[in-house]
């Protein structure tokens, strides 16, 4: 009886094809930090040194504006849709806002970043790869958000 013999062999050959081809993250070193510094007390914003040798600096109020969270992102799309309707319809003034900072930062897992910002907002969750792609560098701009135009 060889014949099932060389048939598990070949499932087992399948399965390990499958393994390789379905890992759980995809490794974009670009996306990948390798170190991260977050600096609450001083005010100064985020530093990451990411796997490909790149290092991004943030400030907080940058990354309050970025703030990926459902109300921020509504926020956003709500500003944008004032802007291309031309300033006419610019009826918010210009309040004068304190720049916010980060009040408190706890990595989630090992993909993310969540910041307390002084402001009170704290349902931010910068992962890193949504750090990488709103790196402020031109290279980055570049790289990760040219597409669209
Ligand atoms: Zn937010
Ligand atoms: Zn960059």
């Amino acid at each position: 009886m060889a014949t099932p013999s060389r048939l598990a062999i070949a499932a087992t050959a399948r399965k390990a094809d499958v393994c390789r081809g379905t890992m759980p993250i995809p490794l974009d070193s670009r996306k990948k930090p390798a170190t991260v510094k977050v600096h609450v007390t001083s005010g100064a914003g985020v530093d990451i040194i990411w796997s490909d040798g790149h290092t991004s600096h943030y400030d907080f109020a940058y990354l309050r504006d970025e703030c990926p969270c459902a109300t921020c992102n509504d926020e956003r799309i709500r500003k944008s849709a004032f802007a291309s309707a031309g300033p006419a319809s610019a009826t918010a003034l210009p309040m004068f806002k304190p720049k916010p900072r980060a009040q408190a930062a706890t990595t989630v897992g090992n993909y993310a970043i969540q910041i307390t910002f002084t402001d009170g907002h704290a349902t931010g969750i910068f992962s890193y790869d949504h750090l990488r792609s709103i790196c402020p560098c031109t290279d980055c701009a570049k790289a990760f958000r040219a597409a669209g135009s």
